[in-house]
């Protein structure tokens, strides 16, 4: 998909299957990440269901003991064909993007077709495949009138709704700040239609959530923007070239394929692991240097 907020029209810049770490590789980081007390990961992207042989690296990663959470965020239009399997080799709950119920609208953000991203939904439903999160981009005067068919469309699915706000990531993010929208605004919304009740949910991320009294619906807001999170921020991205990435908003990185390729112990690769986070930055500058970030989200995942 060519989400506009996110990769710029006619990107092909992607990164060469030569510099691709492989599902050893991939492995091998992530087994040492669980010996050193990780515990959830996630497969983002880009787009994970693009990778020939997703499942195999699943299957490969949920073996990896201390790996007690294996999530995936996909855009979904691959998600029919593999729910199934995704489901058996180990991922128990995914994160899916939609930010319009409306096929032309969709289409005019994504450049997709919005029925095969259903389809998939339907299928994870259908297979159980875990917690289901739907991740929609609030955009003012584009998807700001249909955050009640969204909504609705959730709570009739049993899939868990999360808000969130745009980031000025690349030239792409920046641009789409004009159609920024605090989610104070979209909880306000809700506040007037809805008796929001305070709520949790399993998952260690940024989100604060509400349920919608009445129902089992529980809605997030993720606001990088209006209210930061950099505090409590305990991610860390490694991006398919094998570059640990410290923050969404920052240069802030870490090159581990040159020692995954030149045989350092575990040891040596823990000892690195330790040296990149000691790099991550205090908090990203997304509002005092809305041009500073020129990576866009699909290099590292949101
Ligand atoms: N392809 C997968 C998907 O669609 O979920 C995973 C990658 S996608 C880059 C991850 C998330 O980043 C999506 O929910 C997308 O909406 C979000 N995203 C991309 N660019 C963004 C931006 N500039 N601001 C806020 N969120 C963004």
């Amino acid at each position: 998909m060519r989400c506009f907020y996110c990769i710029p029209k006619g990107f092909k810049d992607f990164q060469q299957p030569d510099d691709w770490l492989t599902f050893d590789e991939i492995t091998r980081v992530v087994r040492v990440f669980a010996e050193m007390g990780v515990s959830r990961f996630r497969l983002t992207g880009g787009e994970p269901l693009a990778r020939p042989g997703l499942t195999d690296l699943v299957s490969l990663l949920s073996a990896q003991p201390g790996v007690e959470d294996l999530s995936l965020s996909t855009n979904a239009s691959l998600l029919e064909a593999h729910a199934a399997d995704l489901k058996q080799a180990g991922i128990n709950r995914i994160n899916v993007s939609l930010d319009s119920l409306n096929p032309e609208r969709f289409r005019e953000i994504t450049g997709c077709e919005l029925a095969p991203v259903l389809a998939g939904l339907q299928a994870a439903k259908r297979e159980k495949l875990g917690l289901v999160k739907i991740n929609t981009i609030a955009m003012k005067g584009l998807n700001d009138d249909e955050f009640g068919d969204i909504v609705d469309y959730c709570n009739d699915n049993g899939f868990t709704l999360r808000f969130i706000e745009t980031m000025p990531m690349g030239a792409t993010g920046q641009q789409a700040g004009r159609h920024y929208l605090p989610l104070t605004e979209v909880k306000d919304w809700l506040a007037e239609r809805y008796e929001l009740l305070p709520a949790m949910m399993p998952g260690g991320g940024p989100a604060h959530y509400v349920q919608l009294n009445g129902t089992d619906l529980r809605i997030g807001f993720i606001t990088p923007i209006s209210q930061h999170f950099c505090e409590t921020c305990n991610r860390v991205r490694l991006s398919v070239d094998g570059t640990l990435y410290l923050c969404l908003g920052q240069s802030d990185r870490y090159a581990l394929r040159p020692l995954l390729r030149s045989g350092i112990s575990d040891d040596g690769l823990k000892n690195a692991i330790h040296e990149a986070l000691a790099l991550k930055p205090l908090k990203h500058d997304f509002v005092s240097q809305p041009k500073k970030q020129v990576r866009i989200m699909s290099l590292t995942g949101g």
